[in-house]
């Protein structure tokens, strides 16, 4: 039994773990070394393979590493290096391609989180139009019911929108005066 559950680890941990190309935007010149890139990448992950242009430095925009990446967890967006001088400073990591975890399910390939997001995203863009009429509904009632009456006709009919909107008036005043 105990044989087995060991077995079942290692194959949990090989499926959370996909070689990802990662590159490294404008990277300080002392490290485009293939000693330097690979300690880079080792911070990040298991380093497969680099480049052969960026370990021939014909790219000086980027360099560019396959590593192998625990993509369970949130994908780093910066590491630190030293720069030729010695000092700190934050490199800019980005990824060719990310696939989507869900922590929700422990699934590759859907972020329920993500999803969710996007949901109430939406909700909260319905809400404000709700919102927005019911403001409406509002100023409405302080301009008097006629008004009202008119705005939901141009909504439902809107040929009725070229009837004259005094002579509606006329006929409310006459209604309330007799
Ligand atoms: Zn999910």
């Amino acid at each position: 039994m105990k044989a087995w559950s060991e077995e079942f680890n290692v194959q949990d941990k090989v499926l959370k773990t996909i070689p990802l190309w990662v590159r490294f935007p404008n990277p300080p010149i002392n490290c485009w070394s293939m000693k330097a890139l690979s300690k880079i990448g080792s911070t990040l992950g298991n380093p497969v393979y680099a480049d052969e242009c960026t370990i021939g430095s014909i790219r000086i925009s980027y360099a560019r590493m396959l590593i192998e990446m625990d993509i369970t967890k949130p994908l780093p967006r910066s590491v630190k290096l030293q720069d030729p001088k010695g000092r700190l400073i934050l490199q800019e990591v980005t990824y060719d391609w990310e696939p989507k975890y869900c922590t929700k399910c422990l699934k590759i390939g859907h972020d329920c989180a993500e999803i969710k997001t996007a949901q109430s995203q939406r909700m909260i863009q319905q809400r404000k139009v709700i919102k927005g009429k019911q403001v409406w509904l509002r100023t409405d009632r302080d301009g008097g019911n006629e008004k009202k009456v008119n705005e939901q006709q141009k909504i439902t009919e809107p040929t009725q929108q070229s009837e004259p909107e005094s002579k509606d008036k006329d006929a409310q005043k006459r209604m309330r005066g007799g």
